[in-house]
C-alpha cells in the first residue's frame, strides 16, 4: 500500500501572491512536502524569491529561513510592512540611505533613481553573477524582473518591480523602501551615478548652448563624465515628478 504523502499547509500574504500560481493565490492550500526542506527553499519552490519575504511563521511562531519544515506544519509567509514586532524577521531592516544595483532591463528606472539622488549602479552588460555580487558585497538592493537572480543565496536585499512601465516602477520602489523622505533630487549624474558639484558660469562656458549660458547663472557638473546640468525644461518636468512622489507620503 502506498504511504500517505507528507503535507504542509501554506498561506502567502499581500504582494507575495503575485508570485504564486493562480490556484494558490489568496488562500490557504495544502502542499506535498518532499524531504525536510528549509522553509526558505520551500517558499521559493512555490514562486516568491526570498528577498521579498519579511516574516515567516510556522505553527504561529516566527522562524528564520533555516527552519526545517516538518510534515503537518502550517506555514504563513508575509511581505514587508505587514507584521509588527514578530520576534524573528527574515527580511533585513531598511537602510538609512538605500543604495541600488539594477538589472540590465531597468535602464530607465535607474535614471529616475539617480535623478532623485540615490546611488544606483547599472550597466547594459551586467551579468547575473555581477548583479548578485554587487548586491551582497556593497549591501545594495537588487532590482530585477528576473526572479531567478533574486533567488540567489547571496542576495539579501531585492525587489521585483511588478510594472513594466519605468515611472510606475519608480512609484513601487519609492513606496517599498520609504524613499520620499530620503530623496535629494538633482544631486547625482543621471548618466553615470557620480555626485554632482556646483559650477560657475565661467567653468561651463562653451559646454552649454549660448542661450542657456545667457539665461542661467547656476550650474552643476559631473566630476566623472563632465556633463553639465541646469534648471531647464527637462528639470521642470522632473521637478513635477518629484512633487508627485512627495505626495505619495502617507497615501495608501
Ligand atoms: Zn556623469
Amino acid at each position: 500500500m502506498e504511504q500517505p504523502k507528507a503535507q504542509v499547509t501554506m498561506r502567502f500574504h499581500g504582494a507575495l501572491n503575485d508570485f504564486l500560481s493562480p490556484a494558490h493565490r489568496h488562500q490557504t492550500f495544502s502542499h506535498a512536502l518532499r524531504g525536510r526542506p528549509s522553509v526558505k527553499d520551500l517558499i521559493e519552490s512555490l514562486g516568491p524569491p526570498h528577498p521579498e519575504v519579511d516574516v515567516v511563521r510556522v505553527d504561529g511562531a516566527a522562524v528564520d529561513f533555516t527552519h526545517r519544515v516538518q510534515p503537518g506544519a502550517c506555514v504563513e509567509v508575509y511581505p514587508p510592512s505587514m507584521v509588527e514586532a514578530p520576534g524573528v524577521r527574515v527580511g533585513p531592516p531598511l537602510q538609512d540611505t538605500p543604495r541600488f544595483v539594477l538589472d540590465v532591463g531597468l535602464g530607465r528606472l535607474v535614471g529616475f533613481l539617480r535623478m532623485l539622488g540615490f546611488d544606483a549602479l547599472w550597466r547594459n552588460d551586467f551579468a547575473d553573477d555581477t548583479l548578485a555580487r554587487l548586491s551582497h558585497d556593497e549591501d545594495r538592493i537588487l532590482l530585477s524582473r528576473d526572479i531567478g537572480v533574486l533567488k540567489r543565496g547571496e542576495v539579501l536585499r531585492g525587489y521585483f518591480p511588478r510594472s513594466t512601465d519605468p515611472a510606475e516602477q519608480l512609484v513601487e520602489v519609492v513606496r517599498r523602501y520609504g524613499l520620499t523622505s530620503r530623496m535629494h533630487p538633482f544631486s547625482r549624474c543621471v548618466a553615470c551615478n557620480a555626485a554632482l558639484t556646483s559650477a560657475e558660469p565661467s567653468e561651463v562656458a562653451g559646454r552649454v548652448p549660448e542661450r542657456v549660458a545667457e539665461q542661467h547663472s547656476r550650474f552643476q557638473q559631473c566630476p566623472d563624465c563632465q556633463r553639465v546640468y541646469w534648471a531647464g525644461t527637462h528639470h521642470q518636468r522632473m521637478q513635477a515628478l518629484v512633487d508627485r512622489l512627495r505626495e505619495l507620503e502617507g497615501a495608501p
